[in-house]
């Protein structure tokens, strides 16, 4: 079976004192042992987080460059974060896709990058309300995928985070049967386009206005192993989220 995944990202939020108190809850906390559990504070705090979190618990970036090193401003590589202790990114969240304007190929070029620098990466990917309302859902979603498999064969170190816009911080939280029936399409063209044992293996988590009361309802979706959580993993009840299985 798949080992069920949470992801935290805090995105832009906190300072070194409420995420020092992030860490102390988390860091006694009863947590499910067979969860991955892995935070995404903003880079700034990545280092805090490493010093401060206890072991087995994992921590994100919440972005990397697709270069080792070189003339990038404001830039970080998946050598600098792997020398860190900094075992997995984000990539391709919507809020970069959308507000950055990284397109698919970026992307895709950035999770290259991280996977052959050693990195897990949560690849983020998801509609908008408009291509939802057009029916373009899946089509979106497995564009979006089909940049990164041109670049990228080997994904045992991804997992997939699908997370539609209109659900993001929006309180809107996607149906069971919405979810279901995206990660459902997403397996299936892992099966085509990657292989069967990739669409056997890779976590397909969801993310979009996740909270501790429907939590425990998607985790027993057949297709969702986990989650991405914004908001609700900056307060104490992200802890139920992680434990929605047990
Ligand atoms: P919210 O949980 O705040 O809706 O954010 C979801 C998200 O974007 C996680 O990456």
């Amino acid at each position: 079976g798949r080992q069920f995944f949470v992801g935290g990202n805090f995105k832009m939020n906190g300072s070194i004192k409420s995420i020092t108190e992030i860490i102390e809850n988390l860091n006694k906390a009863k947590l499910d042992e067979n969860v991955e559990v892995v935070i995404a504070p903003p880079s700034l705090y990545l280092l805090l987080a490493r010093e401060h979190l206890r072991k087995g618990i994992e921590i994100a970036a919440q972005n990397v460059f697709d270069k080792p090193n070189g003339a990038f401003t404001g830039e970080i590589s998946a050598q600098q974060l792997k020398e860190s202790g900094i075992t997995w990114t984000l990539i391709g969240h919507s809020e970069r896709r959308v507000i950055l304007q990284e397109d698919d190929s970026f992307v895709a070029s950035k999770t290259k990058a991280a996977v052959d620098g050693g990195l897990g990466v949560i690849l983020c990917c998801g509609e908008s309300l408009e291509q939802r309302e057009a029916g373009k859902t899946i089509e979106v979603v497995t564009a979006q995928l089909k940049a990164v498999a041109d670049k990228v064969k080997d994904w045992s170190k991804i997992v997939i985070a699908y997370e539609p816009i209109w659900a993001i911080g929006t309180g809107k939280v996607a149906t069971t049967e919405q979810a279901q029936e995206v990660h459902a399409a997403i397996r299936e063209w892992l099966k085509k386009e990657v292989s069967s044992d990739a669409a056997e293996k890779t976590r397909i988590i969801y993310g979009g206005s996740v909270s501790e009361k429907n939590s425990a309802e998607l985790a027993k979706q057949a297709d969702i192993d986990g989650f991405l959580v914004g908001g609700a993993s900056l307060k104490p009840a992200f802890v139920d989220i992680i434990n929605s299985k047990s």
